[in-house]
């Protein structure tokens, strides 16, 4: 498969399609943190989207990647509260600072980037896999991500497969942070709805890249 370049015109648009994803599953991420918090998780997640929607719609199209990132984390943390305000918005902001002459994103930025927010989380969060955490899909990502060769679109599409099938797999965890672990056995067959979110934006990317990759396709027939 021919691939698409991922300039930083297109790393917007994989945040644009989350956005998307993000305000369309609104509800459901409420369902998921009503189970087991206190439901505002969809509520959260939308406005920090929507607050990235409004700056990447301000900066000039010459933004490089890692400035993107940056800007992109810096909104979503300024205008949400919560635990995700400030974990996801670092996260974003660390995987920009990690990547800052780049110009497209290959391979090797992809993993960079998965790299530097599973740090931003683990340190801001002091998290660790199996916590039932957004933290777990990222570390499912790294995991599998390290001993894998392919484009970013073979890449994304591994990364939101395996982030998938461990946001998932946290209905079996307890919590050990955050206001769940209060709950005991009791969150047991709920998924973390941290983890059900960032597994969506992952998909959303493998989507829009995939999206990406057929429409050079078409142009080069
Ligand atoms: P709040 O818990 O403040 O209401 P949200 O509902 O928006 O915030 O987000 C909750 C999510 O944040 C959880 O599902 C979990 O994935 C993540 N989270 C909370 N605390 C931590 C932490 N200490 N480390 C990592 N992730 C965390
Ligand atoms: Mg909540």
């Amino acid at each position: 498969m021919e691939i698409a370049c991922i300039n930083a015109m297109a790393v917007r648009d994989l945040l644009l399609h989350a956005a998307t994803r993000i305000e369309a599953a609104e509800a459901e991420l409420n369902g998921f943190d009503s189970a087991i918090g206190d439901g505002d998780h969809g509520i959260t997640m939308r406005l920090g989207f929507q607050a990235i929607r409004r700056r990447l719609s301000e900066l000039p199209e010459s933004t490089p990647i890692g400035q993107v990132l940056r800007e992109a984390g810096k909104a979503f943390m300024g205008n949400t509260g919560g635990a995700i305000g400030v974990l996801l918005g670092r996260a974003l902001m660390n995987a920009g600072a990690a990547i800052p002459e780049a110009q497209d994103l290959g391979p090797d930025e992809l993993k960079k980037i998965f790299g530097a927010m599973e740090r931003a989380v683990a340190e801001t969060g002091k998290a660790k896999p199996g916590d039932k955490t957004i933290l777990d899909p990222l570390h499912a990502i790294n995991e599998v991500l390290s001993g894998s060769d392919g484009d970013v679109c073979e890449l994304l599409s591994i990364a939101a497969q395996v982030a998938q099938a461990a946001a998932r797999g946290t209905a079996n965890m307890v919590c050990r942070l955050g206001r769940a672990s209060r709950l005991g056995d009791r969150v047991l067959g709920h998924p973390d709805p941290g983890a059900m979110s960032f597994a969506l934006i992952v998909a959303a990317f493998a989507e829009q890249t995939r999206n990406l990759s057929q429409s050079t396709q078409a142009a080069h027939r």
